[in-house]
């Protein structure tokens, strides 16, 4: 289709050298994937052109029958996929999502309890920089240089702080979460337990991550990173109450009207994941994971925690004389995408680090499996072992970017 070509010749360029960009590297950043392009063709739909502020049944304009029947299908779907009673489908993102959370369930002023930025968590947990560390009182809890959640040291923070509401959840972790025991903890001291799932929720649908129901009273998800859907967000609850107030703080709390092609492309994106390839994908990103985690072990490089339970691997360079922004410059001139990452123990500022997150799901929408997942993790150390080499680093993008070219991400352009 080329009516953006004809129409627009500069943003179509880019697109074709973005298209490029993604099909030439090796997409290793944890949060990201490639959807698919039914999602992307719901994403580029007619809906975007509707108005349809409020609920299904319950909207303010007219002309909504499809709209509704569009949220309605996402909805159920959703329901189905997370095993749960009540979901909205409207947050514009994950931090949309996180924002209504704490809008519905706290006043200004209120304590929260979340992860640490610097050991994994997200920014919307709490962190200074963000309305959730602006507007509410926050409070952090970390990891043990092992890498790892210490779950009574939580509970003696949770304690102390005695916050109204407990965020778990994580951007770069690389373990379980035991949300039983974040239960346990959050029962103790009277708070609200809120899971936020954005990065594993595609592991948590296949039943590859054990799942925040029924522990959780409120959670979040993106649906863009391993659920591989489109950029957006979603909320779940299997409580009534939260649910009433989670719908008014989105709409019309924090939103106006919802994006319904994002909607509907959200609705093909839980099909994708309710079908039976789906459990097999989600599968083959954790094998990929712990094939990275164990050759990159085996070359020497010290992985936090020792390897992976999920689809990401931290490695830090903590006993190294280079930074996680050389490491990610270097494998960037390699043709891998990786970002630099904060470590347990951290000496270096944010903006320098010592470590970098390393993620499957990409590369294994593309078809990658083990066999690839090794060269990869190889050629990664190749690069890492003798981090000034450039000449290397060129040899080396060559070869990965025949490999990548191998495996296709769409036959024919998709805007
Ligand atoms: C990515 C992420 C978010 C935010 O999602 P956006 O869509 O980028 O706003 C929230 N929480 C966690 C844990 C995340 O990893």
């Amino acid at each position: 289709m080329s009516f953006l070509k004809e129409f627009d010749s500069e943003i179509y360029e880019l697109c074709e050298k973005e298209l490029e960009r993604q099909t030439d590297h090796l997409e290793m950043i944890a949060s990201e994937n490639f959807t698919l392009p039914a999602v992307m063709e719901a994403m580029g739909s007619v809906f975007t052109n509707k108005y349809a502020e409020g609920y299904p049944n319950k909207r303010y304009y007219g002309g909504c029958d499809y709209a509704d029947a569009v949220e309605q299908l996402a909805i159920d779907r959703a329901k189905k996929l997370f095993n749960c009673e009540h979901v909205n489908v409207q947050p514009h993102s994950g931090s949309q999502a996180n924002g209504a959370v704490y809008a519905a369930l706290l006043k200004a002023g209120d304590k929260i309890l979340g992860m640490d930025l610097s050991h994994g968590g997200h920014l919307t947990h709490g962190s200074k920089p963000s309305f959730s560390g602006k507007n509410y009182s926050s409070f952090t809890y970390g990891v043990e240089l092992d890498g790892r959640i210490n779950y009574d040291r939580v509970l003696d923070i949770a304690k102390i702080v005695q916050p109204k509401i407990i965020v778990c959840g994580a951007s770069a972790y690389a373990r379980e979460i035991d949300f039983k025991k974040f239960r346990e903890i959050a029962d103790e001291v009277g708070a609200i337990l809120f899971a936020d799932i954005a990065h594993i929720a595609g592991l948590v649908c296949a039943g590859e991550h054990p799942s925040p129901f029924p522990y959780a009273d409120v959670v979040t998800t993106t649906t863009h990173k391993t659920l591989a859907g489109p950029r957006g967000g979603m909320i779940m609850t299997n409580d009534e109450d939260i649910a009433k107030k989670i719908n008014s703080a989105i709409f019309p709390g924090l939103q106006g009207g919802p994006l319904v092609h994002v909607i509907a492309a959200k609705a093909v994106g839980f099909k994708h994941n309710l079908s039976p390839e789906w459990k097999e994908y989600a599968k083959q990103v954790k094998k990929n994971a712990s094939v990275l985690a164990e050759v990159l072990i085996k070359r020497g490089y010290d992985v936090v925690s020792g390897g992976t339970d999920n689809h990401l691997v931290l490695v830090s360079f903590l006993n190294k004389d280079f930074s996680g922004k050389d490491a990610d410059a270097a494998l960037g001139n390699a043709g891998i995408t990786v970002n630099k990452n904060t470590v347990p123990g951290e000496t270096r500022s944010p903006f320098v680090t010592s470590g970098i997150r390393i993620g499957s799901p990409a590369l294994t929408s593309r078809g990658m499996k083990e066999a690839e997942f090794e060269l990869i993790a190889n050629r990664i150390a190749d690069v890492l072992d003798d981090i000034e080499n450039t000449e290397l680093q060129k040899k080396i993008k060559q070869e990965l970017t025949e490999l990548a070219h191998k495996f296709v991400i769409y036959n024919q352009p998709t805007y």
